[in-house]
């Protein structure tokens, strides 16, 4: 039987409301059972896809090729759970099918309305591909009150009603601040937040407060009284100095207890949270330090980069140390000395992203690791702007660019209009096709070349990794790169697409096509960042 759990959030955004799901879904998984996260995003885009990283955060990339939230991310990082396109809908998607069944003619003649159309449609995908799982955690985006949101709530409540008894709780997350001025924390958000939930005549079971000071038993009695919750299922959530310190931490105030408590289940037991407390350790008892410059385009905003600093991260959990980042906006290194601002870090990183502004800053940082033998990793454009200056400056390809940023004499990087998936089936698309939804999506598989570095880091030379691009190296420029040096030591099976390039006679110079970081976790750190890492921690020897 799969039991539900609903989390929604109050008082403000920001709270952590991913966070508490990926860690609960983490807290029910050390104690045995299978666990998958959803997410119901309210707003009207049809995915996150076409959204400015600066607008929505990182688009996270699943297996199966959807352009998802990046909260998405959290969840696979902390349950090891592969996310798919049926674990994030929005509004806009559930419209978009709504509208399309309409103009078929699907609804016979009837007026098609919020309640019970997109209601339905909103169970219908809470309910999908339940396969046996025991928990099904969905996350409603957005914070209660919303305009946007109210479908959602209205759809769950009916479903839970519809569940019956025993299979689906609420937990609400809200903000109980601290006013300095009195010296107290104030639970009047909390209440009217949870009043505004039981006027569309939802209860929540569990309360989970974000504080900055702890909840006296005082506050802790006054919430449970005026929103009708047990004391115990106040939940305090305190700030920690790493997230993948959050699940020990909601296990401590005793958040997986009174979710199974609520649910009438078994809880004497204590979950295995050996691997967390591995990692925490790990995090914070650092044996050294390395400092990574990524050189990018969205760097005022860190949710723009989420599962890449996670997965830096991991790199340093591997290899037990503290690693730093050092942001470069890639415009600057257009300016010719700025380039000097790079010789103190360990390692540079330029990671994925759109449009021509910066990318003759990455050029520049790619070149920099190159002739000063610095760890380069590039990743996705990353790869493309290290493979344009190999060209330009190894091959003699004068002139060499992408298509992306203009119409190019040698168009090294350039669109690609055909493309065959894995099931035979075949891909394409023009210049004028729809922006959403269209580029290279998903998990693609590649051949690595026998002996070269990347062989060697994964184990293997069969690899699968997500794809998030619409340009590619341009096959025909491949023989004269190698010829001057560049070794392509990962290739689509069918040979037709360059999908990593590294420099075999540099000490770690690796660039590839797809987004390692999207599979990277803590307790597994994909294998191109640990040997990143390593490869920075060597560097940091020799500076
Ligand atoms: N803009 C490039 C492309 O579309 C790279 C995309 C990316 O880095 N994710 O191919």
């Amino acid at each position: 039987m799969t039991r539900y759990i609903f989390i929604t959030g109050g008082v403000v955004s920001s709270l952590g409301k991913g966070l508490l799901s990926a860690s609960l879904g983490a807290l029910l998984q050390a104690r045995g059972y299978s666990v998958r996260l959803r997410k119901l995003d309210p707003y009207l885009n049809v995915d996150p896809g076409t959204m400015s990283p600066y607008q929505h955060g990182e688009v996270y990339v699943t297996d199966d090729g959807a352009e998802t939230d990046l909260d998405l991310g959290h969840y696979e990082r902390f349950t090891g759970v592969s996310s798919r396109q049926s674990d994030n809908i929005t509004s806009g998607r559930i419209y978009q099918t709504i509208i399309q069944k309409e103009r078929r003619g699907d609804y016979l003649g009837g007026t098609v309305q919020v309640i019970p159309h997109v209601t339905d449609a909103i169970k219908e995908f809470t309910l999908a591909e339940q396969d046996g799982i025991d928990f099904i955690l969905c996350e409603v985006g957005g914070t209660a009150g919303d305009i946007e949101a109210m479908p959602f709530m209205e759809a769950l409540r009916q479903l839970s009603i519809d569940l019956g008894r025993g299979r689906s709780i609420f937990v609400h997350l809200t903000l109980v601040p601290y006013l300095a001025a009195a010296g107290e924390l104030k639970t009047k958000p909390t209440q009217h937040s949870v009043r505004d939930l039981r006027s569309i005549g939802i209860q929540p079971d569990i309360l989970v407060c974000r504080s900055e000071h702890a909840i006296p038993d005082s506050d802790r009695r006054k919430m449970s009284l005026y929103c009708n919750v047990p004391e115990t299922s106040v939940i305090s959530a305190l700030d920690v100095s790493t997230i993948y310190e959050v699940p020990v931490s909601y296990h401590k105030e005793g958040l997986d207890v009174e979710v199974l408590k609520a649910f009438g289940l078994a809880h004497s037991s204590e979950p295995d949270l050996s691997q967390w407390e591995d990692i925490i350790d790990r995090i914070k008892n650092p044996e050294g330090e390395v400092t990574i410059a990524v050189v990018g385009k969205y760097t005022g905003l860190k949710d723009a980069y989420k599962s890449l600093n996670e997965a830096l991260a991991h790199g340093g959990i591997a290899n037990k140390v503290k690693v730093n980042i050092q942001w470069f906006e890639a415009e600057v290194f257009e300016r010719e000395d700025a380039i000097e601002q790079l010789v103190d870090v360990d390692a540079i990183l330029v990671p994925g992203g759109f449009g021509k502004r910066g990318t003759e800053g990455k050029i520049a940082a790619a070149k920099f690791a190159r002739e000063r033998s610095v760890p380069y990793f590039g990743i996705c454009l990353g790869m493309q702007m290290a493979t344009i200056e190999a060209a330009r400056n190894l091959a003699g390809v004068s002139g060499a660019g992408s298509t992306e940023c203009e119409e190019q004499t040698n168009p090294v990087v350039g669109l690609i209009t055909e493309w065959v998936r894995e099931d035979g089936s075949v891909e394409q698309r023009t210049s004028e096709t729809d922006l959403g939804g269209t580029m290279r999506l998903g998990a693609y598989p590649a051949k690595l070349k026998d002996g070269s570095l990347v062989a060697k880091i994964y184990g293997k030379t069969d690899i699968e990794e997500r794809h998030r691009h619409r340009y590619e190296v341009n096959i025909g420029y491949v023989k004269q790169l190698e010829e001057a040096g560049v070794s392509f030591s990962g290739m689509s099976p069918d040979g037709t697409l360059p999908e990593i390039m590294e420099l075999p006679d540099h000490p770690w110079f690796i660039g590839v096509q797809y987004h390692p970081e999207l599979k990277s976790k803590p307790f597994q750190a994909h294998p191109l960042f640990a040997s990143f890492i390593e490869a920075a921690i060597k560097q940091s020897r020799l500076v």
